[in-house]
């Protein structure tokens, strides 16, 4: 029997949880990294949202169709962005583990957050690409975190995974610390396709937080320029 990379990551997960009970990283209780009373009561973003970016819209009578304030001052150039969940609580300290402290494991249980939204929401999508670090990020973490997500979606969907074609070609600035216009001059040009995979694909960009959607942006720029059909992105969490 093969086994895929999810199936092996699956079985590791099961004996390390066997050798080092792990706790969970809302409720501290012992048994799992995201237990299901804490996913359960993660706040899913609901609508009316904007019809681009995906930001709850919170004025009175919105309706599916609208725009948000920034998206009709200043359109993104990407199809949609959509996220699963607001990016607070158990969710964030999930993905500051998952992205700083080497829990990979977590993956499974956030993967089912977007395996969740999947079978309620279907996006534009045959092809699923997650956002690259920069080649020495990744070597020094080990592991991309947007291709562990984009690798549980995929095992969810049958959608296939496209990585090293979309590449981050400029290491940029931690975007935390930057304002909204600083964001997107930070990340402008700093992705590139090196190949032609992703011609005539519907592109499905995932990632773990969305924050203005600069870094989504450049990445639908250069995903188009490679000759992309469509480009939407997915991702976990969303910063209000
Ligand atoms: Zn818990
Ligand atoms: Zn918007």
């Amino acid at each position: 029997m093969k086994m895929s990379a999810v199936d092996v990551a699956r079985l590791r997960t099961a004996i390390l949880n066997l050798l080092f009970p792990p706790r969970c990283v809302g409720c501290k209780k012992r048994g799992a990294w995201f237990c299901a009373a804490c996913l359960a009561v993660v706040p899913r973003i609901v609508p009316p949202l904007c019809c681009c970016c995906g930001e709850p819209l919170e004025r009175p009578g919105a309706r599916p169709g609208d725009l948000c304030y920034n998206c009709r001052r200043e359109p993104l150039q990407i199809d949609g962005i959509r996220s699963v969940a607001l990016f607070e609580g158990p969710l964030r300290q999930a993905v500051h583990h998952l992205k700083y402290t080497g829990q990979r494991d977590l993956a499974s249980s956030l993967g089912s957050l977007l395996a969740e939204y999947w079978r309620g929401n279907r996006l534009p999508a045959n092809a699923l690409v997650p956002v690259p670090l920069h080649a020495s990020r990744q070597r020094e973490r080990g592991y991309n975190q947007a291709s562990l997500l984009a690798q549980e979606l995929a095992a969810a969907t049958g959608l296939p995974v496209i990585e090293g074609c979309l590449v981050r070609a400029r290491q940029t600035a931690s975007q935390m610390t930057l304002k909204r216009l600083e964001r997107k001059v930070n990340v402008r040009e700093a992705f590139a396709c090196v190949d032609d995979r992703l011609a005539g694909r519907q592109v499905l960009l995932l990632d773990d937080v969305c924050t203005t959607g600069a870094t989504l942006e450049a990445c639908a720029i250069a995903c188009r320029q490679a000759g992309a059909r469509s480009v939407w992105a997915l991702t976990l969490a969303r910063e209000k």
